[in-house]
């Protein structure tokens, strides 16, 4: 007789996709058990770092919108079941530095297609010049050729509360969840089942969900894995030297400036950690990729002196960084993310919202992940995320 546990669903990685799954399959009912290899929210993946922007018209394609729309609202009821800050709506600026049209996360004209998404969608946004942008943000250091677009329902998600809250509740549903288990390995079974195997033991799920972030090239064959790329990013924390009210959110605006390539984006966040926390600002870099173990090494000085160089150049700030961290994003060819059943083994789910920009739709993924694994219907559109595409 076997002493394998069996489950509906076992859900390997517990960052944002994971949690947001679990949470979901625990509240229709399900038999879950959720592993991570860390303790999550933990720092050595792609979900830490105390903020992440949320938008709703999303440049990067038309099919995001309904993500983001979805999630916005399950962000509410669960701050409402968990009585914890989830979302903080700031209202965002996004906008072209001095070359129009620059490319974001896979998208060629960022701005164009933000503007276009709105406008499909009826989301509430303004377009601004550059008068309008400097009268409203003076923070910034404009140059008099920018176009912008600022989205009133914009704002952050607070990424490591999310998963918090998320495994919380998951628990207080009934999902097992078990930390610092690594999976080694997870085998279809002839037969439609799947066996997930850790060193303290092996359990059978009907589906798996795979949501390993960084690491998700170790479960598929090698024809998938040179698909996920992962790249080591730098966040900082920098001191404003003035006065931290002009960087409140109800002041200043989540933003994201692109230019001429697409490493040359800045994007930010109002001030979130009191008087002497700073701002966060970042770039994205993709220069080389990494091995996700070795990837969240620490923050170097020349990192830091590069970034604040840049930073100056379009923020009214100071040079001084508070504090720094790195991360890891996971980017596929196209840009665009991979939520699918494994086209050989239909009982395996793969779940990667890569590229930089899958926080702020991970509540409505994992709805959709649910769905999918328990063979529910989902309205949200997952056409051009086929892991088959490659
Ligand atoms: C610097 C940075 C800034 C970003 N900014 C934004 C933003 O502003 N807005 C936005 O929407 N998105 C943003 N993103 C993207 C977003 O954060 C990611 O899309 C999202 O966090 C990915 O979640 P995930 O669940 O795939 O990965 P993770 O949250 O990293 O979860 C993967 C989990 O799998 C676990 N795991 C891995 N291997 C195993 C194993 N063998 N056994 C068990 N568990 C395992 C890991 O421990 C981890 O907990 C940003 C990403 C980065 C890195």
């Amino acid at each position: 007789m076997s002493t394998e546990h069996h489950y509906d669903v076992i859900v390997v990685g517990l960052g944002a996709m994971g949690s947001a799954a679990l949470y979901q399959l625990s509240k229709q009912g399900a038999r879950v058990l959720g592993l991570d290899r860390f303790s999550p929210p933990h720092t050595h993946g792609s979900s830490h770092g105390d903020t992440r922007l949320t938008r709703l018209a999303t440049g990067e394609g038309r099919h995001y919108v309904p993500y983001a729309l979805r999630s916005h609202e399950i962000w509410r009821e669960l701050e409402e079941a968990s009585s914890e800050r989830l979302l903080t709506v700031t209202g965002g600026l996004f906008f072209s530095g001095e070359v129009q049209g620059s490319p974001v996360h896979g998208a060629a004209d960022f701005i164009g297609e933000t503007v276009a998404a709105a406008q499909a969608f009826g989301i509430e946004h303004e377009v601004l010049d550059p008068v309008e942008m400097e009268r409203r943000f003076p923070q910034f250091r404009y140059s008099g050729v920018e176009c912008g677009y600022y989205e009133p329902d914009a704002g952050f998600v607070c990424p490591e509360r999310c998963i918090e809250v998320q495994l919380r509740l998951a628990e207080a549903q009934g999902a097992l969840v078990r930390t610092n288990q690594t999976v080694l390995e997870v085998e279809p079974i002839d037969g439609g089942d799947a066996r997930v195997k850790t060193a303290d033991g092996n359990f059978t799920a009907t589906r798996v969900i795979l949501s390993t972030g960084a690491w998700m090239s170790q479960f598929l064959e090698p024809a998938f894995r040179d698909k996920f790329e992962v790249y080591r990013q730098c966040l900082f924390w920098v001191d404003v030297e003035g006065e931290i009210e002009s960087f409140h959110p109800d002041r200043f605006p989540v933003y994201i400036r692109t230019d001429r390539t697409r490493d040359d984006v800045l994007y930010g966040f109002p001030s979130n950690d009191g008087p002497d926390g700073g701002i966060k600002i970042a770039s994205e870099y993709y220069g080389s990729t990494c091995d996700p173990d070795a990837g969240t090494s620490p923050v170097t000085a020349e990192e830091v002196e590069e970034m604040m160089q840049l930073t100056t150049r379009f923020l009214r700030i100071g040079t001084r960084c508070i504090r720094a961290a790195a991360c890891l994003f996971t980017v596929t060819p196209d840009g665009e993310f991979v939520i699918d059943f494994h086209p050989d083994h239909p009982q395996l789910i793969v779940a990667s919202p890569c590229s930089g920009h899958g926080f702020k739709h991970s509540a409505a993924i994992g709805e959709l992940l649910a769905s999918m694994a328990l063979g529910g219907t989902s309205e949200l559109d997952r056409a051009k995320f086929a892991l088959s595409r490659f």
